[in-house]
């Protein structure tokens, strides 16, 4: 909060409700950031929390700070300092004095009540800084690429399941990198064999290196140390439609769908002004192997808790045995199998006075219609019942019933609760996550086409 009140101090009255409203949520989201650990919930009270948007933000105005206060304003040993460049926090100091009186500033400066702490190392011929290693050749400052001791071929494989254009965009970045970072073209020449080995072994194809290589050497040092432009890109409209999914194996396949129909969509008068003459598609991460096998939440430690012999560890659907609509309750299970030809069973223990419940209600020519509910399933049933009894046309069911069935019949319905939605710890939109699964379950049952469904609610999943 110091480093706000540090960076705003000088903005005019103009800015004053901006600023302050600035303030006031950078103080929300930095001071109220929880955490769960052994079941016990923390609150952080100093520094800013890892992973953060705004956290290298911070980082760059609280060491400007630092700067302002402990570096440029120091009297005693600023003329020595003929370079000061900081990237984050790391710096990178050209000094014209003695070693002792680089010790002696390295000294007052790490004397801070900020719990700053510098290390550094210093040299007269060569050193490394960032991905770089900067040395002194005849009187001059060179600079090539740096690489740590400890430092292995983690190229991402050609094999892996990343998109595309991803993959190949490394090889290129790589090498036009080691353009920019070799001043001598004897060295670049070697970084570029190199580079090509590492990719080699990480099975990219020969071609795709060439491809990359030839790049790099087409064009000078000079252009790659020009800032692109990126005010271009920032240029292109926002008011576009995107394609946002996440990102899997088949989104080739569905890639090449949209490329084939777009021009269906460029029919439209109305559409048509929010759309590019290519779909624009957007990948969400996909859950990977990490974050399956390590979750950032373990499960809660009494998840399969030891039954009595009064219990039973069978899941499924069960009857409560004491309401008026137990003598429509389906049997426990029900097979179901999704588009993917997984079939899916009920985990949970649901009777009919469960709450926040998907449910199927199968009718006696066996055709199902899912619904969900935020209070007691029989409830809900019997609203159903009551809707068929009255002949009320605006409910699918009723409809279907009129149509298809005679009254008498109706105690042939049969109902099943199929899933639970509860919340975890870290809190959440039940209902909201009640109607995403009922519009899931709609679809794996093909309510809408085979069952009693009318419509499916897909609105819930943006
Ligand atoms: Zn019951
Ligand atoms: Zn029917």
């Amino acid at each position: 909060m110091k480093t706000l009140h540090y960076t705003f101090k000088d903005e005019s009255a103009s800015y004053y409700h901006f600023v302050e409203m600035l303030k006031e949520m950078l103080s929300l989201t930095l001071t109220n950031n929880i955490f769960l650990f052994n079941n016990q919930y923390y609150r952080q009270k100093r520094g800013v929390a890892m992973g953060v948007k705004f956290a290298p933000a911070i980082a760059n105005l609280f060491m400007g700070m630092f700067e302002d206060i402990h570096i440029y304003t120091d009297t005693m040993y600023r003329e020595n300092v003929v370079m000061w460049s900081r990237f984050i926090d790391d710096v990178l100091l050209i000094w014209k004095g003695t070693s002792e009186e680089l010790n002696e500033f390295m000294k007052r400066a790490n004397g801070n009540p900020f719990g700053i702490v510098f290390t550094g190392f210093s040299s007269r011929t060569e050193i490394n800084f960032l991905d770089l290693t900067i040395y002194v050749q005849e009187n001059k400052l060179l600079t090539k690429t740096y690489r740590k001791q400890t430092e292995v071929n983690s190229t991402l494989f050609a094999t892996s399941c990343h998109f595309d254009p991803v993959k190949n965009n490394i090889p290129k970045g790589e090498f036009i990198r080691a353009r920019r970072n070799c001043t001598d073209s004897q060295i670049f020449e070697h970084e570029c064999t190199t580079l090509h080995n590492r990719f080699k072994a990480r099975g990219y194809k020969t071609r795709f290196i060439k491809a990359a290589s030839d790049k790099a050497h087409k064009i000078t040092r000079d252009q790659t140390l020009n800032r692109t432009n990126s005010g271009l890109a920032a240029e292109k409209r926002s008011d576009i439609v995107k394609f946002i999914t996440t990102f899997c194996a088949n989104n080739r396949i569905i890639r090449k769908i949209l490329r084939k129909n777009w021009h269906l969509l460029k029919l439209d008068e109305h559409i048509r002004k929010y759309i590019d003459d290519h779909p624009t598609m957007i990948y969400r991460r996909a859950k990977t192997i990490k974050s399956t096998i390590s979750p950032s939440m373990l499960p809660e430690e009494d998840q399969h808790p030891r039954y009595t012999w009064l219990q039973t560890t069978n899941m499924g659907f069960r009857k409560c045995g004491c309401c008026t609509m137990c003598k429509h309750a389906h049997g426990p299970t029900i097979k179901f199998t999704d588009s993917f030809g997984i079939s899916t069973m009920i985990k949970e223990n649901i009777n009919c006075k469960s709450k926040f419940v998907i449910y199927a209600i199968i009718c006696i020519c066996n055709k199902i219609y899912v619904g969900s509910t935020i209070r007691e399933l029989r409830i809900r049933i019997r609203e159903h019942l009551s809707s068929i009894r009255s002949q009320d046309s605006s409910l699918p069911l009723a409809v279907h019933w009129q149509l298809s069935h005679q009254m008498d019949d109706k105690n042939g319905i049969k109902f099943i609760g199929l899933k639970k939605i509860s919340i975890g710890r870290r809190g959440g939109n039940r209902e909201l996550s009640l109607r995403q699964q009922e519009a899931r379950t709609i679809c794996h049952f093909r309510a809408t086409r085979v069952g009693l469904n009318s419509d499916n609610e897909m609105g819930v999943f943006l």
